[in-house]
């Protein structure tokens, strides 16, 4: 049952090590050496054959995480222009770097992997695919010998490939940093062991059928994982919960729909945010997302927003980025402006033509791919907020969501 948890851990927080080379030059076949039947594979996604194949597994000390088998970029044909847009966008979401190499080749191409590592400071190693057993030439190992690098001919035999993982392994843990192999609990430091933290959880048209949504589901574990008191109910019986209770609760947490009438039912001594709130604190930059938020006052009835979804979901009726929040700031604007939607690893090319982006939660991405796509809008001068603070931010709340968090920005 325990593995059971620990093989379900959703995407976004699991490792991403991208497997980067030439085409050809033996990655898949180095992705299928480290999940071999020693290893629990868990999903295995394959798209066609331009796209990258991302494999989950456990890699034990490191925990649980998702190979991406990059589709190679060093063919110039007409096709590789979007494997070449598709696999650079892998450099937004890789947290370690195993670059496969070519037994004595070196060129641009393995210098242009490395300068698009380093400009995201991403730590890389290097595994060398020496099959045909020849002589490494010195020309060619002083171009990686100063970074942790593996010689193998990926070699079927059980002790050779145990040999093997011990050694790749080992360097990886060397070269990933602390941050990303121990990520900061979405509990941060608002949430303590033994307090009592009562979550809102709203089950409007939007609420999937049956179950919670991740976001959701995952504050609830974080406050199980330190021991938290956790209890959940939906903002009709808020009342009614917190009239049970012999103490108030430490903290409300609630979905950043029902802020207003939550805020009105609890006690104003109460620490209080949003899930939204949390998430944009715990993966992504929270001062930046605070500062674009400035720019809603800005906005003329000629502005473009764009409304940013990590994922491509199913979108209800009421969908809080398509519909709710375009609702939301004309109202609070008085004016009507126009709102384009994107959803997914892409963002539109032409950014420069948004006076704001307002983004998802990213529950489905992971940090290293959060930060890439709030540094696209930074770069790009575009502000760049979020929709927990701009559904606060119109009703009046944002002051007293942000609260629990202030001592730490
Ligand atoms: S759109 Fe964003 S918040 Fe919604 S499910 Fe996708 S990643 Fe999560």
């Amino acid at each position: 049952m325990e593995n059971n948890i620990e093989l379900n851990t959703p995407k976004s927080l699991r490792i991403h090590i991208g497997i980067f080379g030439r085409t050809n030059v033996g990655k898949s076949t180095l992705v299928n050496y480290i999940s071999g039947q020693d290893t629990s594979i868990v999903s295995s996604i394959a798209g066609t054959t331009t796209d990258s194949v991302y494999k989950s597994m456990e890699l034990s000390p490191l925990g649980p995480v998702t190979l991406i088998d990059t589709a190679g970029i060093d063919d110039i044909s007409d096709l590789s222009k979007e494997r070449i847009e598709r696999t650079t966008k892998v450099f937004d979401s890789t947290d370690v770097a195993i670059i496969v190499l070519e037994q004595n080749v070196w060129t641009e191409y393995e210098k242009n992997i490395i300068q698009q590592l380093n400009d995201k400071n991403t730590p890389f190693m290097f595994v060398i695919n020496n099959y045909k057993k020849e002589q490494l030439s010195t020309d060619f190992t002083k171009n990686f010998s100063q970074y942790k690098f593996i010689e193998t001919e990926l070699s079927q035999k059980k002790e050779y490939r145990e040999h093997f993982l011990a050694t790749l392994k080992q360097h990886l843990l060397s070269i990933i940093s602390e941050d990303v192999l121990n990520l900061q609990p979405l509990t941060q430091n608002i949430i303590k062991s033994f307090q009592t933290v009562v979550m809102v959880v709203p089950l409007d048209l939007g609420a999937p059928k049956g179950r919670l949504i991740l976001p959701q589901v995952q504050m609830i574990r974080a406050c199980l994982d330190i021991n938290a008191i956790v209890i959940i109910t939906k903002e009709t019986e808020l009342k009614q919960t917190l009239e049970r209770l012999k103490d108030k609760p430490d903290i409300v947490i609630c979905d950043s729909q029902v802020v207003k009438k939550v805020l009105d039912i609890i006690p104003k001594d109460v620490a209080f945010t949003t899930f939204s709130i949390i998430f944009s604190s715990n993966k992504s930059d929270f001062k930046t997302m605070l500062e674009g938020i400035k720019a809603i006052k800005n906005l003329k009835p000629e502005s473009k927003v764009l409304i940013a979804e990590a994922c491509s979901h199913h979108a209800s009726k009421d969908d809080i980025g398509r519909v709710k929040i375009p609702k939301l700031l004309s109202k609070y604007l008085g004016f009507d402006i126009k709102f384009d939607v994107s959803s997914g690893m892409d963002y539109p090319k032409n950014l420069e033509q948004y006076s704001l982006i307002i983004h998802c939660g990213g529950c489905m991405i992971n940090k290293k791919q959060m930060i890439s796509r709030l540094n696209y809008a930074v770069n790009k001068n575009v502000p760049i907020t979020n929709y927990g603070m701009v559904i606060s931010f119109v009703n009046n709340t944002l002051d007293r969501v942000i609260q629990p968090f202030i001592k730490n920005i």
